[in-house]
């Protein structure tokens, strides 16, 4: 495969930017090698600058649920430009994103639209400690939940992979209310509620971690974290940048059947924009300024294109649900179909995932949370990830990343891939 263009690019941009990137997991540095420089991408393909074409299991980390560019989002974005791209001042279409996500998601009473996802989940828990008027919060080892101070403890995504283990340039100050606790694991949970009965703003956590590789909620977990929430009079926040409308149009709720009180939203609200938003109880987000006295504000908030783009997507999940018993047969296929390989050839690897979020972990052991996860062979994933991407398929370039699969891929992409899979495993 030529990666000329690639190449050159890459050594331009090192000079230029930190690692040659703008989002440190896009540089490749856990598995080597030359970041793939993207000049289009059009459904399940992307297609770099030497005009190689790739099956995309990442979909821009999540929000092409529908695969790149689907002609009708193109088109309600192109009808938008002609009106300005933004204003800075309240629309219409603000309003038609409110009423679709409470739509779409009735425990959500109120939202607030922002640009990205670390946005929103800083602004949930500012909101989480103005309501209860406590300071500690309760994350969980292995989940990512953006890059704000406060949340870069024990996270997941780039942080994993970089092997930092905070970051530095974060004041002590910041994450000394963070508590860590294990995913999968109420008792670690009850501990920290026990240790601080009445310090516990809230327990923010992924409904299903897709920042760790995919770790899902063992039985009971999210309800557990439900009623210990109730007890000790703290807020239980979803982050579902990745999960929400991804599971399900409405998202881990519609999944599991708890409902929390805060949630996040991120990636696929955008469509491919850069969106995020908070929301959830009334007697919260009344909270939010300019009603209430937790102050949040953007620039950008609620962009014009950007709100038009997401709800174009968001409202085509909503008319049609068989966009998700399609991704998630087509990952249910790749799954069985990874096992199955990985039986046949004795390899010490497991496949973990729902829905339409999939992990192949090189580590024969379970992966139920952060250190079983760490347990992974990066390694091995290295070499398969660069055999996988030579054969034209591009998965997240990091053992700790989800793959995604789109309503734009069909059987015959999976199979591609799994046909390719095998050759690495049978050593062809
Ligand atoms: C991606 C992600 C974020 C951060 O979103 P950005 O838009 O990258 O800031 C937060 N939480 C979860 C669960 C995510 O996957």
């Amino acid at each position: 495969m030529e990666i000329r263009e690639s190449e050159q690019l890459f050594s331009r941009a090192k000079e230029l930017m930190p690692g040659g990137v703008n989002s440190p997991v896009r540089a490749f540095q856990s598995v080597g090698g030359t970041p793939r420089f993207i000049h289009r991408a059009k459904d399940q393909y992307l297609y770099d600058e030497d005009g190689n074409a790739y099956i995309d299991y990442i979909g821009s980390w999540g929000p092409m649920i529908l695969g790149h560019n689907p002609d009708f989002v193109l088109d309600a974005v192109w009808d938008q430009l002609q009106y300005g791209l933004s204003y800075g001042a309240a629309t219409a279409l603000e309003v038609e994103m409110a009423e679709l996500i409470t739509e779409m998601v009735p425990y959500v009473e109120m939202i607030r639209m922002v640009n990205s996802g670390t946005e929103a989940v800083m602004s949930a828990i500012r909101a989480a400690r103005g309501f209860t008027g406590r300071d500690k919060i309760v994350k969980f080892e292995g989940c990512y939940h953006g890059h704000a101070d406060a949340m870069l403890v024990k996270a997941g995504s780039g942080v994993m992979t970089a092997g930092i283990p905070d970051s530095s340039g974060v004041p002590r100050g910041c994450t000394a209310d963070t508590l860590s606790a294990v995913y999968n694991d109420l008792d670690s949970v009850q501990q920290l509620f026990e240790q601080y009965p009445e310090e516990i703003a809230c327990v923010i956590v992924e409904p299903v971690a897709a920042n760790m590789g995919v770790v899902v909620p063992k039985e009971g977990f999210l309800q557990g974290l439900r009623q210990m929430c109730n007890k000790y009079g703290a807020l239980l926040i979803f982050d579902e940048v990745i999960t929400g409308f991804r599971l399900l149009a409405n998202g881990a709720v519609g999944y599991f059947g708890i409902t929390p009180d805060l949630v996040t939203y991120g990636k696929i609200i955008g469509g491919g924009m850069p969106v995020g938003a908070y929301g959830g109880r009334r007697d919260i987000m009344q909270l939010v300024a300019p009603l209430g006295s937790v102050y949040q504000a953007g620039t950008l908030s609620g962009n014009p294109v950007a709100m038009r783009a997401g709800i174009t997507q968001l409202r085509y999940l909503k008319a049609h649900p068989e966009v998700y018993q399609q991704v998630d047969s087509l990952s249910t296929r790749l799954r069985s179909g990874l096992t199955d390989i990985i039986q046949q050839h004795h390899a010490a690897c497991t496949v973990n995932g729902v829905g339409s979020l999939s992990c192949l972990y090189f580590t024969a052991e379970p992966v139920t949370d952060y250190a079983s996860a760490k347990q992974a062979d990066i390694a091995a994933f290295r070499q398969y990830f660069h055999f996988m991407l030579d054969h034209g398929s591009y998965f997240g370039p990091s053992q700790f990343e989800s793959i995604f699969v789109s309503n734009a891929h069909t059987m015959r992409d999976i199979e591609k891939t799994l046909s390719d899979a095998e050759d690495y495993f049978s050593g062809k």
